[in-house]
């Protein structure tokens, strides 16, 4: 079980000393955890269709190459957003043909480059394509190795979180497709260009009902038959249906599962699983987020205002959603002590806060937990995407290493994943070689 799993290795982590001075907060991922989503995810989606489905990664999630290496070890592409997630992707071997690359922002040279790679480019918007335009007529005919496909926002509505929410009236991304006039200029805009064999939606991320994502992947299908009608021919070949697949934060069940929602789209999209359509996919958070644990040392415990408060090192530049927004994204904590075992006893309402010097920077407020003791270790829960992995530079705090970890009898192995950010880096990465620069 993953949480016995998660036991052992925080008990080992303080035992092989991956908690230091120099080192107060470390990260752990669980690799029988990851593989077994990639699995689950593979195996739900080859069950319900015979047609080619690319899983793409979106690497925002967790961009450590390692991790890359190992999903696309368990047959998982990557989808990139940008030059260094598409460098992070190549560096992991993931090929270029189970490459996909969307982005809202493309420069004409990142186009370039991924059409001379033949990656799979999502258009975000109609300059876009025209610039798209240019560089296909530009390559040798028949050299245009690249699937290319147009991003549409169905304009279905938010979930419960507004800032990861895609497909608004007014959402950024795509081509919104219920603005008067759009619908036919899309399918205009795909009979003009032959090339154009794709449709790619993401209606948005944690916080979307199944519900919400599933009307939004309607969407394109409907417009994909459109389109193939309008074109007397199966144009459209593949649909890209995004991410999105929400995470439970608040127990260790993995809910809603892929099974879920695959069902869900069967259910109500029937002819998506047909085998007319291959099918392009790109989870991020719903692979990651739950194989992920966040340790930090316990360094001072002091009470304010009666209010008893635990000094960590995790705080904004580990957990940043969760300390500017603690209402949307609250995380689980669970308390160890300075050997690793967990701490029992009975819970007391404190403050779990971090390193950083501004008042929000709290992990957790108010929380029900045994005791804290300083030299203690809390571990943040479910933090494999979007948090460790993406790390906010306050008060020049270090970027943690990421260890990964496997289980046996043997007890627990780990393998560095990632170093810790070191001081001279970061005196580097500010700018240290030019310190005479403002002179
Ligand atoms: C962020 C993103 C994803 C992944 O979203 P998750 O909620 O992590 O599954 C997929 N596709 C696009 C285009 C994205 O921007």
């Amino acid at each position: 079980m993953a949480s016995d799993r998660r036991d052992q290795a925080v008990r080992a982590a303080v035992e092989q000393g991956l908690l230091t001075e120099t080192e107060p907060v470390t990260a752990l991922l669980d690799v029988a955890g990851i593989r077994a989503s990639a699995a689950a995810l593979r195996a739900v989606f080859q069950e319900i269709t015979d047609a080619p489905v690319l899983h793409a990664f979106a690497v925002k999630a967790t961009p450590l190459v390692p991790v890359l290496r190992l999903l696309h070890e368990e047959g998982i592409g990557a989808e990139v957003a940008s030059p260094g997630e598409l460098a992070l992707a190549r560096a992991a071997g993931v090929p270029p043909g189970r490459t996909v690359f969307d982005s809202p922002a493309k420069t004409h040279a990142e186009l370039h480059a991924a059409l001379t790679l033949g990656i799979a480019v999502n258009a975000d918007n109609p300059q876009e394509l025209a610039r798209i335009d240019a560089l296909v007529q530009a390559m040798p005919p028949g050299n245009v190795r690249s699937p290319i496909g147009l991003r549409v926002n169905a304009q279905i509505g938010a979930g419960a979180i507004g800032a990861l929410s895609t497909a608004t009236a007014t959402s950024k991304f795509g081509l919104a497709l219920r603005d008067e006039g759009a619908r036919d200029r899309v399918v205009r805009a795909c009979l003009d260009r032959p090339w154009l064999t794709r449709l790619h939606t993401h209606s948005g991320s944690q916080g979307l009902p199944l519900g919400l994502l599933t009307q939004g992947v309607r969407a394109v299908y409907e417009l994909a038959e459109e389109i193939n009608a309008a074109a007397g021919r199966q144009q459209i070949d593949t649909l890209d249906i995004g991410g999105g697949l929400p995470v439970n934060f608040a127990s260790d069940e993995e809910t809603p599962t892929f099974a879920d929602y695959a069902r869900l789209l069967s259910r109500e999209v029937p002819g998506l699983f047909d085998g007319r359509y291959g099918l392009v996919t790109e989870f991020g958070r719903s692979l990651l987020a739950k194989h992920g644990t966040l340790l930090a040392r316990v360094e001072y415990t002091k009470s304010a205002g009666s209010r008893p408060i635990a000094v960590t090192h995790a705080g904004a530049q580990v957990a940043t959603r969760t300390v500017y927004n603690p209402a949307s994204w609250p995380l689980r904590i669970v308390a160890y002590d300075a050997k690793g075992r967990p701490r029992t006893g009975q819970d007391i309402v404190q403050d779990i806060a971090g390193p950083a010097c501004f008042a929000g920077d709290l992990l957790a407020e108010a929380r029900g937990l045994p005791r804290l003791e300083q030299g203690d270790v809390v571990a943040v829960l479910d933090t494999g995407a979007y948090y460790f992995t993406n790390h906010y530079a306050y008060n020049s705090l270090a970027r943690p290493a990421v260890h990964g970890f496997r289980t046996g009898p043997d007890g627990v192995a780990f393998a560095t994943v990632r170093d810790a950010q070191t001081v001279d880096e970061i005196v580097a990465e500010s700018g240290g070689a030019h310190s005479e620069a403002l002179l």
